[in-house]
């Protein structure tokens, strides 16, 4: 049998949904392919004085709902592949919020590691000399995303304006504050998942003190990490991409944020406060309640699903459970709080920070939480709602949500679009 690719695998979670709803299949037609997705080779002068080349992408894959949004990536292992799954479920990820938007998604293939500060700005400015035709605040809105950051976003930001000759912060968002970056976005991914699972502990019969595993220690599972914490909840495994650490009786948050504050590993931290190293494939083994994958697509999968012991995975990455792995969760118990709705308090703020951009009136940071809470807890509702009535997954019924909005508005677009 055929591998099958990343975006075969998004696509059968499309199949899924909508074998719960009666839609015309021209819709399920229109949503199976990326609207466009363009691929450039950036050129950079290095350092050194060299110059190299990086391949890099945007992908439009569907504005029926609005302008495209969706961050942009710098990895090595990036293809053109992952980039249009990654807006695929963009555009789901929005619908699934009500957020004006379709989706989109961008990325260089690089390790931005090696890279300089100044290599780093320079390709960041090549990526929007590259697509300043493709972007634009009514039209797709890029943001960050694995390895990018509110300082590349700046950058971005500033070759943007001097492109088009004016201010147009809106043309991307997680901003710095200076540049009309929104309060609240730096954590609101992590945020976004706390006041959801918050919001269904009761539904979920979550225990009062949990014992969190974090798989990834970027901005996502760093910040869920420090809000669980404060919430007097015990993280006691986290990972990076250099290693794993594990504590029974709770790690000391502090002293990971601080590592990786200092440019270092979470295994640094081995030895102190009774932190013991562990394999990166025995975290998500970990003996405890909550297990949340925050670092890259298909990391649970057929062959280390059946031992995950969590009774809920909060998937503050992108696709990180494979369908395979998804059936085993299911048969075990185990719910899942699906991507697309779990991890989307970060394009929630980041559609905050649009409107603010817009307007031009900024918003206290009381506020971007407020209304954070509360269009996380009402669509989480809403989705809870859907898989009970048709007794589906979390992830089915997210999907199921979405599809219904995207439906209407594929069919009120009429027939000539
Ligand atoms: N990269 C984030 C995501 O995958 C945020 C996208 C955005 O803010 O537009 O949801």
């Amino acid at each position: 049998m055929a591998e099958h690719t990343l975006l075969d695998d998004a696509l059968i979670r499309l199949d899924e949904a909508a074998a719960h709803l009666s839609i015309d299949p021209d819709v399920i037609e229109k949503l199976k392919f990326a609207r466009e997705t363009t691929k450039v080779r950036l050129m950079i002068r290095m350092d050194d004085g060299s110059r190299k080349s990086f391949l890099a992408w945007r992908c439009r894959y569907d504005d029926t709902r609005g302008p495209t949004k969706g961050g942009i990536r710098f990895h090595p292992a990036s293809t053109a592949e992952e980039v249009e799954t990654l807006a695929f479920w963009m555009t789901f990820k929005c619908a699934v919020m009500n957020l004006p938007y379709g989706g989109g998604k961008g990325a260089v293939q690089v390790d931005p590691r090696t890279l300089s500060k100044a290599e780093l700005e320079r390709l960041s400015r090549a990526y929007i000399q590259a697509f300043a035709r493709i972007i634009g605040p009514d039209r797709d809105i890029p943001a960050p995303d694995v390895y990018t950051n509110s300082m590349i976003m700046g950058w971005m930001a500033d070759e943007y304006a001097q492109i088009v000759g004016q201010h147009e912060p809106a043309v991307i968002t997680g901003k710095p504050i200076s540049l009309g970056g929104s309060l609240g976005r730096g954590d609101a991914t992590a945020r976004g998942g706390y006041y959801l699972v918050r919001h269904l502990s009761s539904d979920l019969e979550l225990v009062q003190t949990m014992r969190v595993a974090i798989q990834g220690f970027g901005n996502a599972g760093q910040n869920i990490g420090r809000l669980l914490a404060a919430d007097g909840h015990k993280i006691v495994a986290v990972s990076d991409s250099e290693g794993a650490v594990y504590s029974g009786a709770g790690l000391h948050v502090d002293l990971l944020l601080d590592a990786k504050a200092n440019g270092k590993p979470v295994s640094s931290t081995v030895g102190t406060s009774g932190h013991e190293k562990i394999g990166p494939d025995e975290l998500v083994a970990v003996d405890c309640d909550l297990l949340v994958p925050a670092a890259l697509e298909n990391m649970i999968h057929d062959g280390n699903a059946a031992s995950v012991k969590a009774k809920l995975v909060l998937e503050l990455a992108n696709g990180p459970v494979t369908p395979e792995a998804d059936e085993i969760l299911a048969r075990q118990g185990t719910v899942v709080l699906p991507d697309i709705l779990a991890n989307a308090g970060g394009v929630t703020v980041s559609y905050f920070e649009w409107v603010q951009n817009r307007q031009g009136f900024y918003w206290p940071l009381e506020d971007i939480h407020d209304r954070l809470k509360t269009i996380m807890e009402r669509e989480g509702r809403e989705v809870w709602n859907v898989s009970r009535e048709k007794q589906v997954t979390m992830r089915t019924a997210a999907y199921v949500h979405a599809l219904g909005r995207l439906a209407e508005a594929i069919e009120a677009h009429g027939t000539q679009s």
